[in-house]
């Protein structure tokens, strides 16, 4: 009403894109007090079904968890989920070899859903006062400046203005695009010469054909398939493979005989291997850096959130994770600068930039990682005493697959302690080997004097005194 106090009026908001991190937004935000609408281009996925094409099931670890908690969703979707402790190498000749993530052992991340976790989102989001959510409604036009915004719907063109609007429209973000015309606004797309494409195992006799306990990696070097179990017992694979080579298998024979002779195991597991390889579509990777998240308008705040601000690839399994952390610091944000929308959207992409780098950057070195080092002793060996190093100095040294999917430390602060840690670890095994050479000079000096001087002529007889042979 005319005269009340500005900040009893909620403040409204629209969210553009109801993928993941778009719905969890909308919670924090609904949360909060805030009016907010939320347009999605698709239909509503709890009566269309799930989508293809985007990845089936994704891991969930703990960065993601501590968002969902906040909101209250963590027990839900846990519920549904599936815990993977370790990762499971398949070698080309079948043998198989187990790493746990953790020291313990014990630290899970958790194949989920993408579609049942949207949805149980979205619910989440309809049970919110104060939100509204329009579904086939397509962003096409953006003024920053108004905040006046056109959809695309079945019935037409739709317009809406909104003080705030929030672009949560994933890596293709349309809010991206509308700001992009803006001078000053910085876009880096880095496309992988790799593309991925879905395949399922299902069940065999009701059950699991491959233990569920694990996240499935099949590394070949320049390519691998990975796989994540589902809850009907399925697992989903992933292969990631340079777009040559998915499309070099052009026929049945071909995908038969390339599977038959790289993943035997898996080819056993996949009754329809070429019917299925041939109707998946192929799926981009790209890494989006862009800056500034925040554009502040005459009348209107557009930021963005998730992929749309900083889509990475898969090889971390933290997209998503991330996605959700932007949603808990813009919370932060806004409680920190009391619903001020242009202090938080400042603060937020200042806290949030250097962390989305981070892990863009570790998630690219990840693949290499993945698809090849892997498969070799060298880095099991690595990892195995990494983890005894994890254990002998418990809270002192931890692994940066432990910080980055087990904590909630910022990426960028866990790059900072590796750092750290590389150096200490340096110094200790320089210290070591000092002490060691320390040692073995000073048996030396004992040995000398125990059996006298070495003579020429004892030298030439062998290092032993002919007495004690
Ligand atoms: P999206 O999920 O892309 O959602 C964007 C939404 O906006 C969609 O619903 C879309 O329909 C809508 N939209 C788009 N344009 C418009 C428009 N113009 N108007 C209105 N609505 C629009 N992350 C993990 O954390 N763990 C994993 O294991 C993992 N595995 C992955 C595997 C693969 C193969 C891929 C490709 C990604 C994986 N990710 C993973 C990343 C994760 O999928 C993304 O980070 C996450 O989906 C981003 O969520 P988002 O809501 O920002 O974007």
């Amino acid at each position: 009403p005319p005269g009340a106090p500005a900040e009893t009026a909620p403040a409204e908001v629209a969210v553009v894109g109801a993928g993941l991190v778009g719905c969890l937004t909308a919670c924090f935000l609904a949360r909060r007090g805030h009016a907010v609408t939320l347009y999605e281009r698709r239909p509503d996925p709890r009566e269309a079904g799930a989508e293809r094409g985007r990845s089936i099931n994704l891991a969930i670890s703990e960065r993601g968890l501590d968002a969902l908690r906040r909101v209250g969703l963590d027990e839900t979707v846990l519920k549904a989920a599936l815990p993977m402790p370790g990762r499971m190498m398949h070698a080309a000749d079948g043998t198989l070899s187990f790493q746990p993530y953790s020291a313990d052992g014990r630290r899970a991340i958790n194949s989920i859903s993408r579609s049942a976790l949207n949805r149980t989102l979205l619910e989440a989001v309809d049970a919110l006062p104060g939100t509204r959510l329009r579904f086939r409604h397509r962003l096409s036009a953006l003024d920053p400046d108004t905040g006046a915004m056109e959809f695309a719907t079945h019935g037409g063109t739709v317009t809406a203005v909104s003080p705030v609007i929030l672009g949560a429209d994933g890596a293709g973000s349309a809010v991206r695009a509308q700001l992009q015309t803006r001078p000053g606004f910085d876009l880096h797309q880095e496309y992988l010469d790799y593309g991925y494409k879905e395949l399922t195992i299902p069940a065999r006799g009701g059950d699991f054909a491959l233990d569920p306990g694990a996240l499935h990696i099949w590394p070949r070097g320049r390519s691998m398939m990975i796989a994540l179990p589902n809850p009907d017992r399925s697992f989903t694979c992933t292969l990631f493979w340079p777009h040559r080579q998915l499309t070099a298998l052009d026929t049945p024979e071909k995908v038969t005989a390339h599977f038959a002779e790289h993943y035997p195991d898996a080819r056993a597991l996949i009754p329809d291997l070429a019917a299925d390889y041939a109707l998946n579509p192929i799926g981009h990777l790209v890494t989006v850096r862009c800056a500034p998240w925040t554009v502040r308008g005459r009348a209107a705040m557009v930021g963005l959130i998730g992929d749309a601000a900083h889509a990475i690839v898969p090889f971390y399994g933290q997209g998503a994770n991330c996605g959700f952390e932007d949603c808990v610091e813009l919370d932060r944000c806004l409680a920190e600068t009391g619903d001020d929308y242009a202090a938080a959207l400042a603060l937020y992409e200042s806290r949030r930039k250097v962390n989305a780098d981070t892990i863009a950057r570790l998630a690219l070195d990840n693949f290499v990682e993945m698809r090849d080092k892997v498969a070799s002793r060298a880095f099991l060996a690595r990892k195995r005493a990494e983890h005894a190093l994890e254990r002998a100095l418990p809270g002192r040294y931890v692994s940066r697959y432990e910080l980055i999917s087990f904590s909630t430390v910022p990426y960028a602060d866990v790059e900072r302690r590796m750092a750290r840690q590389r150096r200490w670890t340096a110094a200790a095994t320089l210290t070591g080997t000092l002490t060691a050479a320390g040692a073995a000079l000073g048996a030396g000096a004992l040995l000398r004097r125990w059996r006298g001087p070495v003579t020429p002529a004892a030298r030439s007889r062998g290092s032993r005194p002919a007495g004690r042979r």
